[in-house]
């Protein structure tokens, strides 16, 4: 077996890239599981750049217009009149350009998980039988905890989490999602309540599985309402370099992820495009470069962890002051990009009375941001 571009996972990132660039050159893909989804995640997807993708319309179950956001004793909210975000079944998402990559003629593999390379090829246990795939490029698109990003030495020193999401029964606001920010129960990351219609919802958290507990007690959620619990990682942080001579990371296994939410699905697509030019264009080294726009979110959610990690409860009291203030909410409003978070920041502190007002409750938040 010979490909030009070997994809090693078939989740989000590793798909949608198959389906660039099939068609074009030779693709196979491996993914380690029999069929596609399954992964812990909300699925929560930022509308313009769902559409701006190409994403599959048949995996959007439902569209959020505003978020609720709680602190211990605070709260406000923004919304918009139209869809700002989608609620998407993650096993259509991937099934779907899976479908669109094999139509192009992308040969994929299941239950085949790559387990290093030998002599410049891919081994990999394929249903009881021990494949070796060459290719000319290769792809580790194999999540977090990527088998590929070890097997080419690719460092790292990010802060690994382990997400804990569960489906439950109650009552919730269709088109809204809830943010509740507790650090008094959950230090490390905010909690969420993103519904998929009247009676189900999402609800997660990244840190520990106790705290989501606790949540659900003060959310008034029942935790034998459940329908379903899925656990996962994630890492935020940097794992270099994205590319080695002839394999590229992509996806959560480049760690490709916002750190300010912990979303990976438009990050990671958006590199796959970059990927796919770098490769196209017979230059793979131009990858990072022309991943520059993603790099300085990453970088920017970065700063922001490092602020949030450093506040106390009742700094986040302040800042929620600021926050669900007229001013700020008609910024936010106005100006507020959901996958773009630098850009909201910048324009909060480009008004001289909010810059004021946060550099005078948190000059740490300012100054990271800044
Ligand atoms: C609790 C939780 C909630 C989240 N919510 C959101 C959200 O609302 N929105 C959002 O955008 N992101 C969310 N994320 C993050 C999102 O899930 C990831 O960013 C996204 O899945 C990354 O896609 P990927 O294709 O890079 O990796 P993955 O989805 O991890 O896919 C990797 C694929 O590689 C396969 N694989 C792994 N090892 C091997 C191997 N050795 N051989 C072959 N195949 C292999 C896996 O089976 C898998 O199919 C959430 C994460 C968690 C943990």
């Amino acid at each position: 077996m010979r490909y030009d571009v070997l994809i090693i996972g078939g989740g989000p990132a590793g798909n949608y890239l198959a389906n660039l660039l099939a068609g074009e050159m030779r693709v196979g893909v491996v993914e380690r599981k029999g069929a596609f989804g399954g992964k812990a995640c909300t699925g929560i997807v930022g509308a313009k750049n769902y559409k701006r993708l190409g994403f599959p319309e048949e995996a959007i179950i439902n569209e959020l217009r505003g978020a609720s956001f709680y602190s211990r004793i605070q709260s406000f909210e923004i919304s918009r009149s139209s869809a700002q975000a989608y609620m998407v079944d993650r096993k259509t998402l991937e099934r779907k350009l899976a479908e669109r990559a094999l139509e192009k003629g992308a040969d994929y593999y299941l239950q085949a998980t790559f387990q290093g390379f030998k002599n410049g090829r891919a081994i990999v246990q394929h249903v009881g039988e021990r494949l070796e795939i060459e290719a000319d490029f290769y792809v580790g698109a194999d999540g977090a905890n990527s088998t590929v990003a070890k097997a080419i030495g690719a460092r790292t020193d990010a802060e690994f989490l382990s997400g804990y999401e569960i489906e439950v029964i109650g009552e919730f606001r269709r088109d809204f999602v809830e943010v509740w920010v507790n650090k008094d129960i959950n230090d490390k990351f905010f909690f969420w309540v993103a519904p998929l219609n009247e009676r189900v919802a999402r609800v997660g958290t990244l840190g520990s599985l106790r705290s989501l507990r606790e949540f659900l007690r003060i959310r008034r959620l029942k935790p034998t309402s459940v329908l379903e619990f899925k656990s996962g990682s994630v890492g935020l942080g940097w794992r270099r370099a994205w590319v080695k001579d002839n394999v590229a990371l992509l996806g959560d296994a480049a760690l490709q992820i916002k750190p300010t939410t912990a979303g990976g699905i438009v990050f990671g697509a958006f590199c796959a495009n970059a990927l796919a030019d770098a490769i196209l264009n017979g230059n793979p080294g131009e990858y990072e470069k022309l991943c520059k726009a993603i790099k300085r979110q990453i970088s920017f959610g970065l700063k922001f962890r490092r602020a949030f990690l450093g506040m106390s409860q009742d700094d986040i009291e302040k800042v929620f002051e600021v926050l669900g203030s007229r001013e700020a909410i008609e910024v936010i409003e106005s100006q507020a990009e959901f996958d773009d978070h630098l850009k909201t920041a910048k324009a909060i502190l480009k008004r001289p009375r909010l810059l004021a007002r946060l550099l005078k409750v948190s000059p740490s938040i300012v100054r990271y941001l800044v």
